[in-house]
């Protein structure tokens, strides 16, 4: 390869950026990633999914991953005042690894970027990219720290800078949306939870009862520090008052039961914000790329899916652009984009059951068909793009409604899974 026209630029060394990464140089391609920023950096999005464990086994990415001693995580609970109700990602329908990770993403990602070029993939860092032209041999321009700027003609082009949103940008594809704009204020604590009351191994979700939009994210890291955050509409945040840091515990508390559990805890990163994280584009694909993770479209964080969608993107953009590499024809939308998207609309379907109650009132049925639970419990572990699961793709969302109603007149736990059409 020349150094400015490798097979691969890759826009990003986050988890979607270095995983393809990976993929392609270990099917014999020059990849080049560039990143704007130097690593570590924070990131948010620290829980992830066992399929996304899966992801990175099948990627040869598992061992440097486990080698590092993340907390293990096997699995989610979800409180809401005196309801309880737990998963675990072992006791799922789809096969695969059941467990996965908490981690802390500067770390976590720097190791992924560090594997890749580990692999034979090239990682700039301080490189950002400033403009594209889309076609058979796209052009690329990058600007480094200095101000120097650099034209790369690669043969393909993947976007995987997460809310960069690089590419949506400079080629006009942003898309509102269907989500209502809500905002995360998180932190990282020590949480000083006394032991034994809770479980470390699972992100806990903690509704407010009074307002159940309003949701807490608990992800306990292995230092006795967790991840702490708020999910709410903006009007809902507006009426705390003080400064940054009183307004977080404020509306800790109003989570009776986070207010106990946190009752010692305090502050070790200053609080921050993100307003208005749902993000959608008009395509996935074009001439000479394709977008990945977060570049192209974002959801929620009530499902910590994020990281899952960016890997099995990575997965699926491998695939297709191996054949297309080696001449090919490849139709991006059939390989990539729609098989992409059965996976996003079973998140979207969850997503949108959270916050109209469906799901919460599927999640806190007390008796449960088991093989539903187990089927709901193989989404939460990130299989979502099993089509065996009728809780999954397109159908999903008709499917749930139907479960919600049975749970609400109590025959949910009755019906057979055999009983799902
Ligand atoms: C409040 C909140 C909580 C979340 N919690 C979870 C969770 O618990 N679990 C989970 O799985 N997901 C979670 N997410 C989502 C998660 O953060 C993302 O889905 C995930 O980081 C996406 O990975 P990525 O590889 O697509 O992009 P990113 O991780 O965003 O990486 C993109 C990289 O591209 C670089 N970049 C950007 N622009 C350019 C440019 N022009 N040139 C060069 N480099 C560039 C950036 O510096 C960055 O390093 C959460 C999101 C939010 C908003």
């Amino acid at each position: 390869m020349s150094a400015l026209a490798p097979d691969v630029l890759v826009i990003g060394a986050g988890p979607s950026g270095s995983v393809v990464a990976a993929l392609l140089v270990q099917r014999g391609y020059s990849v080049l990633v560039l990143e704007k920023q130097h690593f570590p950096r924070f990131s948010i999005g620290e829980s992830l999914l066992a399929y996304s464990a899966q992801l990175l086994q099948e990627a040869g990415l598992l061992d440097a991953v486990l080698a590092a001693g993340f907390q293990f995580k096997n699995g989610a609970t979800f409180v809401c005042d005196e309801q309880y109700e737990e998963f675990n990602f072992s006791n799922k329908t789809t096969a695969g690894l059941g467990f996965t990770f908490q981690v802390l993403r500067s770390e976590f990602d720097h190791l992924l970027a560090k594997e890749a070029e580990r692999l034979g993939a090239t990682v700039r860092y301080g490189v950002e990219i400033t403009a594209m032209t889309p076609g058979e041999q796209p052009t690329v321009t990058a600007r480094t720290e200095a101000g120097e700027v650099e034209i790369y003609r690669p043969r393909f082009v993947l976007d995987a800078s997460g809310f960069g949103r690089t590419l949506a940008r400079l080629l006009e594809l942003e898309k509102p949306s269907d989500f209502p704009v809500r905002a995360a204020r998180f932190a990282h604590v020590q949480d000083n939870i006394v032991a034994g009351v809770f479980d470390r191994q699972k992100i806990r979700i903690g509704i407010n009862p009074t307002d159940r939009d309003v949701w807490s994210w608990v992800i306990p890291f292995p230092n006795g520090v967790s991840s702490v955050g708020i999910v709410a509409t903006r009007e809902h945040l507006a009426k705390y008052t003080g400064t940054p840091e009183e307004q977080y515990w404020a509306i800790m508390a109003d989570e009776p039961k986070l207010r106990t559990l946190l009752g010692n805890a305090h502050t070790v990163r200053p609080v921050g914000e993100i307003v208005g994280y749902a993000a959608n584009v008009k395509t996935l694909h074009g001439p000479g790329f394709a977008l990945l993770g977060n570049a192209a479209e974002f959801l929620d964080p009530v499902f910590s899916s994020g990281v899952t969608i960016a890997l099995h993107s990575a997965k699926l953009a491998a695939i297709a652009l191996d054949r297309q590499l080696r001449g090919e024809a490849v139709d991006w939308q059939h390989e990539f984009a729609e098989p992409l998207m059965f996976g996003v609309e079973t998140f979207r379907t969850f997503v949108t059951g959270w916050y109209d109650r469906s799901l919460q009132d599927v999640i806190f049925f007390p008796s449960k068909e088991p093989t539903i639970h187990r089927m709901i419990c193989s989404v939460l572990a990130g299989y979502a793009w099993d089509p065996a699961n009728p809780y999954n793709g397109p159908q999903s969302g008709r499917r749930l409604r139907a479960l919600a109603g049975m749970c609400r007149d109590g025959t949910a736990s009755k019906v057979g899974a055999s009983g799902l059409t």
